[in-house]
């Protein structure tokens, strides 16, 4: 294994949007290359960085990488602002997007500026890989000569619509009304056959053009056409978009999935997946802390009986809403395990009828049902007895199960999930798509069509996509070889 730690080693910066679901791909990055000798400056913000290291075993995981580092910044918000989960409304958003332009980008300029990173076991900086709504990391990096990576988290197809909105716009596709949900939209080219305005990503419902939000994923697609490079978390199976995102990013690595790449570079290593302590070394950086009593009661459960149930770090579910997909599970008959992350209810009320209902479902649930807030979940959708998972289709979940082999039943929320869990239904045929339509009755029917009515067909498809992500990062597989690149990329940098 080459060492980090040595002053011809390249020396990398990796700065994440602050947030669960990047930090998490981020810095399963900053292992595989310190894995290939790489130096790592892994930089979060300092709330962020507090959480991760109460609920983390970080010596565990980089305490053998003389070369690595944290650092961090401030995030400008205060104790009780909302940050990677518990984004109430769009306000929220915008808040965050604003204090990264005041507060965080100056703050990275300064770091990079000052002496904090010259340290003995690392040399200048050589490369930025900065998250791909990060544009301002790019400016810093030009400011200061340094060639930079713009690393996209979420998925190549939501991308590449992204760099269609111009002309959705123009076109008179978007903004669109309630009733053209199902409206097929003509103007994403792979896309024409089951795009619809529904499964447009999120920011697209916006009504009024000027929505900040829109603007922002504009003008950050625009201009991440900017870095020296290009990275995304993804793989073969979403080639045909791929290859018209190369036109506009012509220095591309496709190097996903990347739960799959760390744990080839770590099973090639010397290094073994368990600690001292014998706790497994997660390859998340979880922000709360796993419950693990979960994998004591999966181990109880029979062979492929259990849907997993997970909406991420982020999607806010109201009342209501957990009261229906709670029937839905129970009426299927099947066993559940559900993660309900601490913030992620929406305004309780104390309508009666409420607590009654959930009276009734706790007995219920009692039987065969396992909530918690929060789960090692690449564990619990590897477990033997997890045979569904019922999720937002955020990129990294999706991903997730895709290596696991486990079908998926999608309700999504925000952001790219409207056109994965798309993709999931009627492209790569592994699971069902239940957008916008949040009713007992539909959770019942789908969760029933994923674990029974629909069963051998899903299974067919995802031991199919299984083996083809196991495939490309292979020694001879596309993200393999692609991560090679990379790799000569940032040494050719030094
Ligand atoms: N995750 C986890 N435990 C949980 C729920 C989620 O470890 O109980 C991890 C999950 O494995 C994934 C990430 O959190 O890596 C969520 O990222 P994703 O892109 O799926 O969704 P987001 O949270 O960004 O909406």
């Amino acid at each position: 294994m080459a060492k980090t730690g040595s002053l011809t080693s390249p020396h990398v910066v990796i700065f994440p949007f602050p947030i669960q679901g990047h930090i998490n791909s981020m810095l399963k990055l900053a292992e595989v290359l310190c894995l290939s000798g790489i130096n790592v400056t892994f930089i979060n913000t300092q709330r962020n960085h507090s959480r991760y290291l109460s609920f983390n075993d970080v010596q565990s995981r980089f305490g053998r990488f003389p070369g690595f580092c944290f650092e961090t910044i401030p995030d400008g918000l205060s104790a009780d602002q909302p940050r990677s989960a518990g984004f109430r409304n769009s306000q929220d958003l915008v808040n965050m997007l604003h204090r990264l332009k005041t507060v965080v980008r100056p703050g990275f300029r300064e770091l990079l500026t000052s002496n904090r990173l010259k340290i003995d076991t690392r040399g200048p900086v050589s490369c930025i890989i900065a998250d791909g709504i990060l544009g301002f990391a790019i400016d810093v990096a030009e400011e200061l000569g340094i060639p930079s990576i713009s690393f996209r988290t979420s998925s190549a197809c939501s991308s590449w619509i992204y760099f269609c909105l111009t002309k959705l716009i123009e076109n008179g596709d978007i903004p669109f009304k309630d009733e053209d949900m199902d409206r097929l939209i003509k103007n994403v080219p792979e896309m024409e056959s089951f795009l619809r305005c529904r499964d447009l990503p999120s920011f697209c419902r916006a009504k009024d053009l000027n929505h900040p939000s829109l603007d922002f994923v504009i003008a950050e697609t625009s201009y991440s056409t900017r870095a020296t490079a290009h990275l995304l978390n993804t793989f073969d199976i979403e080639a045909p978009v791929i290859s018209h995102l190369r036109a506009y990013w012509p220095n591309l690595y496709t190097i996903g999935p990347l739960n799959s790449l760390l744990n080839t570079l770590r099973s090639r290593t010397a290094y073994s997946p368990h600690s001292s302590s014998s706790k497994s070394v997660s390859s998340n950086a979880s922000l709360y802390e796993e419950d693990r009593s979960c994998m004591t009661w999966l181990d109880k459960q029979p062979e492929k009986s259990v849907v997993y149930v997970s909406f991420g770090s982020i999607a806010m579910v109201s009342r209501e809403q957990w009261l229906e997909i709670w029937y839905g599970l129970v009426n299927s008959g099947h066993r559940f395990l559900w993660v309900k992350p601490p913030d992620s209810l929406l305004a309780k009320d104390d309508e009666e009828s409420h607590v009654q209902a959930e009276t009734e479902l706790i007995e219920a649930t009692k039987e065969r049902g396992y909530t918690m807030e929060w789960a090692p979940q690449e564990e619990v959708l590897n477990h033997s007895s997890v045979g569904g998972f019922f999720t937002h289709s955020g990129w990294n979940s999706t991903l997730e199960s895709m290596v696991a082999g486990v079908p998926m039943v999608c309700w999504p929320h925000l952001a790219d999930q409207q056109i994965n869990s798309r993709y999931v239904s009627e492209v790569w045929k592994i699971g069902m798509d239940m957008k916008d339509n949040c009713n007992r009755l539909t959770v019942e029917k789908l969760i029933r069509d994923m674990m029974d009515v629909k069963r051998e067909e899903l299974m067919k498809s995802t031991a199919k996509v299984a083996e083809m992500a196991r495939q490309s990062i292979s020694r001879d597989g596309s993200s393999y070889r692609n991560y090679e690149g990379l790799l000569e990329f940032i040494r050719k940098s030094c």
